[in-house]
């Protein structure tokens, strides 16, 4: 059998779970060849070629696939490609595990392709979310028929060379039937507005510091801070919203208003500066008129 027909067989694959038995042929299959690196370049490249979305075009702000359309999404968003055979082969490894380990029989059913569209509506029209943070680069979204051990939804991105070169929200079945799933897509929203502009995935703005009082205890890492960040967004975006008691953290309303306008301000503000000091932040919150 020919290398890219294992490769053709894991993208038809009908759910993840197929897809991680192709990709454990494939790697076999790919360890055995010669030139490994060429190899794996031409299966990477038609991987890309297979994904390019041009949505700019579109000009749809998200792309929702579908169940069997997500699974060679989620192998292209998931592997982070290298110029070594031996990194590429640790990387396609790492996806099956996390499919075999921590995807399971779906435990509630995912939100709708109507309450995404809803949620990304009210976020464009709240904070012109669509326009500044999505116009260039829409999000994709895959739907997955299995719950992700731990969470329902996650953010994933590729970034290199000052620009977001893929992402996706990868929406899964909840984990807990009674956990919002709408607070958990904000969250994700609150992620890609970080990564566009911060370029680096899991690193907030510089003028986010200015919430650490906020928070419940001194956090310094970029990590937390993103988590922290992204749930501040999720916050800001459903307060005063038809899903406001989706809202998963108990929050004063000064505080929410402290979140809103921070968030208004940072997208407003976007094109000009993707670095966001806290001073910039509050020239620009002065200039807006508004006061922080
Ligand atoms: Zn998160």
């Amino acid at each position: 059998m020919d290398v890219m027909s294992f490769l053709y067989d894991a993208l038809d694959s009908d759910n993840l779970y197929e897809l991680a038995d192709h990709l454990e042929s494939l790697i076999k299959h790919l360890k055995s060849v010669e030139n490994k690196v060429k190899i794996i370049d031409e299966c990477y490249s038609l991987l890309s070629d297979e994904c390019f979305y041009e949505g700019e075009a579109a000009g749809h702000f998200i792309k929702i696939f579908s169940v069997k359309d997500s699974i060679p999404e989620f192998l292209y968003n998931h592997w982070t490609f290298s110029d070594t055979a031996e990194e590429n082969f640790v990387k396609l490894e790492s996806i099956v595990h996390k499919i075999r380990n921590y995807m399971i029989a779906p435990k509630a059913p995912r939100i709708s392709d109507r309450t995404i569209c809803d949620l990304v509506d009210l976020v464009e029209r709240k904070f012109q979310y669509g326009t500044k943070v999505l116009k260039e680069h829409p999000v994709k979204i895959l739907k997955i028929n299995q719950t992700y051990k731990g969470w329902g939804c996650y953010y994933i991105a590729g970034t290199s060379n000052g620009e977001i070169a893929k992402d996706a929200i990868i929406m899964t079945c909840p984990n807990n039937p009674e956990a919002p799933q709408e607070f958990g897509f904000m969250h994700e929203l609150g992620h890609r507005l970080h990564t566009s502009l911060t370029y680096q995935t899991f690193v907030p703005p510089a003028s986010f510091a200015c919430f650490r009082e906020y928070l419940p205890e001194p956090i310094q890492d970029n990590r937390s801070m993103s988590e922290h960040f992204a749930n501040f967004f999720a916050i800001a975006a459903l307060n005063n919203s038809p899903y406001e008691h989706c809202i998963l953290h108990k929050v004063s309303t000064e505080d929410i208003a402290v979140f809103e306008k921070y968030m208004s301000i940072t997208i407003a503000t976007m094109d000009e500066n993707v670095i966001h000091t806290i001073d910039e932040l509050h020239n620009k919150a002065k200039y807006l008129g508004i006061n922080l």
